[in-house]
């Protein structure tokens, strides 16, 4: 029988490919004006507005009305000094949905995004996590969960150029009550597991490329402690929970760089679920569990950290023991 946790899920994956498919076409063939350096100083491209457009309409087509926490708001898109960009996200949604939907039902999809996270029940998107990745040409995902009573139910990550065991690229993450699983090609999907290395000094951990979004310092200092000599992931986006998940490293380590920064939850919610149905364990950087329910932002937590779950707590004492320069 199909559940609506089941319809929910397959609409969740079909439009996380959807939008991952536009995303790898428009990789590498961006050009000037394709871009822009939102308030935040963060770019944004023709591709993150256009793929929270198309998980918006699958979305809503597939399952009604819902509250959606999306990263891209349409407001940065309506002013007439956009007309270019409006017109290159217009042209991309068009070309994946086969549609020829006008400029202001593309807004109105974008605007779906806009919930402000204090209902019940809402999804949250990340339409390119990792978009400086996306514009080297590196790595970057699709993160979408569905979280319920400030619990993560359902979430579905698309890595489109992580490398896959067997040398190809790309897989989709899929998580819910009964585990995780990934999609890669046509192939059926495989039940994904954390890897549990017996010694900590065997543990790779993965972080950030971009030291402003995690200290590198800080988290070299961890790793000896730890008594880890691998040297670490650098990864993109997303994908460093898919990497923890499915055993390509056993450590996430996100160290905050600022102490007025406040994570974002699109940036969180579906890796998270991913790392923690496949057998990790994921908190913040004092233990404390991820806390969804105060709105776009994590008010109450600072940074996080994911494991495979073995060493949790070792890892925890020597962030804190790091962070209180014991
Ligand atoms: P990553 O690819 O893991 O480095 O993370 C990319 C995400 O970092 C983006 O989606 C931003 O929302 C987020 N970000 C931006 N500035 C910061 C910051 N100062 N600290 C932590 N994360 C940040
Ligand atoms: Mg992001």
């Amino acid at each position: 029988m199909e559940t609506d946790r089941s319809r929910q899920l397959a609409a969740a994956i079909d439009a996380v490919r959807s939008a991952a498919e536009l995303c790898a076409a428009a990789q590498g063939r961006l050009v000037a004006g394709d871009t822009l350096t939102k308030g935040d100083d963060s770019p944004v491209t023709v591709a993150d507005f256009a793929a929270q457009a198309v998980v918006a309409a699958v979305l809503t087509e597939r399952l009604g009305a819902l509250d959606l926490v999306g990263e891209e708001a349409a407001a940065d898109l309506a002013d007439d000094a956009q007309a270019t960009l409006r017109d290159g996200v217009v042209g991309l949604v068009n070309a994946q949905l086969g549609r020829d939907a006008s400029a202001s039902t593309v807004l109105d999809w974008i605007g779906i995004g806009g919930a402000d996270g204090t209902t019940d029940a809402y999804w949250t998107l990340d339409p390119i996590d990792g978009t400086k990745g996306f514009l080297r040409g590196d790595q970057y995902a699709i993160a979408l969960a569905l979280i319920e009573r400030g619990e993560v139910v359902l979430g579905v990550l698309g890595c489109p150029n992580l490398p896959n065991p067997d040398g190809s690229r790309g897989a989709v993450f899929a998580a819910d009550a009964d585990g995780c699983r990934a999609y890669a090609g046509a192939d059926e999907p495989v039940d994904v597991r954390v890897a549990r290395p017996d010694d900590l000094a065997d543990v790779r951990f993965c972080e950030s490329v971009e030291s402003g979004h995690s200290d590198h310092g800080q988290s070299a200092r961890i790793a000896e402690r730890l008594g880890i000599t691998a040297e670490p992931y650098r990864i993109d986006s997303q994908c460093k929970y898919a990497a923890v998940a499915r055993g390509d490293a056993s450590i996430y380590l996100r160290l905050p760089t600022r102490a007025d920064y406040r994570e974002k939850i699109w940036d969180h919610a579906a890796g998270k679920f991913v790392v923690e149905r496949a057998g990790g364990v994921v908190t913040d950087v004092t233990g404390a569990p991820l806390d969804f329910g105060h709105g776009r932002r994590f008010e109450r937590n600072r940074g996080v950290i994911a494991t495979d779950g073995r060493f949790h707590d070792e890892v925890v004492a020597a962030v804190l023991a790091e962070l209180d320069g014991v």
